[in-house]
């Protein structure tokens, strides 16, 4: 479908992440679902963003099996999981770290519990979401000069968001991370574990939020529906 998909552990991925990190341009790392390939489909320039990004990791369980009917085997990465582990990363080598996204009670709450249960954790930079001037975030990113920047603006608001900042800012790592600061800061619960192992966080999700199911719900059908029938026409 022309899209490329690195395919790492876990592991292997938190050790190109710190590459980038230290690295000497803005990379973007987009965490894949199916939503998001769905609309790559309709707008050209989104799928461009995912084709120019510096690192593709399956982030839901739709990709990983669309992976596998096309014969390749990949690790499901959750980003969720993978920021987190950045973070941590992160606060060892006291890398200056940014978040940007959510609204502002939540993100000012998952910056303190993130804080408090990450040692070390040098967070120079937040911001809400809900701001109608990107500019005005990119200046003040260059004058803080995170090496990692979270970005919690939803799908494909974040991957734009950071798409634009590389032409602007400091070499630093960009991420999206989609509604995790909903979770960190606890407004939101996590699925329960079971959900997490077997693949599941999208169905529990689509039911706890009823408002996304007629968004999400359809996504992961529709999509391995397509992944069949390409790989049937080649
Ligand atoms: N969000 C934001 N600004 C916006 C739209 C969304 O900061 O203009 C935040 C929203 O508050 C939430 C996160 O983006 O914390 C993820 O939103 P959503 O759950 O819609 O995205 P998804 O997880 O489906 O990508």
């Amino acid at each position: 479908m022309g899209f490329n998909i690195d395919n790492y552990s876990f592991e292997e991925a938190v050790v190109r992440a710190k590459n980038m990190i230290d690295g000497h341009k803005v990379s973007q790392v987009v965490t894949i679902n199916p939503e998001m390939f769905q609309c790559a489909e309709k707008d050209p320039n989104f799928a461009n963003i995912i084709k120019e990004a510096e690192m593709v990791i399956p982030d839901g369980v739709g990709v990983k099996i669309a992976l596998r009917l096309t014969g390749k085997k990949a690790d499901r990465i959750p980003g969720i999981d993978f920021a987190r582990k950045l973070l941590y990363e992160a606060s060892k080598n006291n890398i200056p770290t940014a978040i940007i996204g959510a609204k502002e009670e939540v993100i000012i709450k998952a910056v303190e519990n993130l804080q408090n249960e990450i040692n070390g954790l040098n967070i120079v930079y937040y911001h809400n979401g809900y701001f109608s001037n990107n500019n005005e975030i990119y200046n003040e990113l260059k004058a803080k000069s995170p090496k990692l920047i979270l970005v919690a603006l939803g799908s494909p608001k974040q991957e734009e968001f950071i798409y634009n900042a590389k032409k602007i800012l400091n070499p630093a790592l960009m991420i999206g991370i989609g509604g995790s600061l909903d979770v960190w800061s606890g407004y939101i619960k996590r699925a329960p574990k079971i959900f997490q192992v077997l693949g599941l966080e999208w169905l529990y999700r689509t039911i706890t939020q009823p408002a996304r199911f007629k968004r999400i719900f359809p996504a992961l059908p529709l999509f391995l529906i397509k992944v069949i029938n390409y790989k049937d026409k080649i």
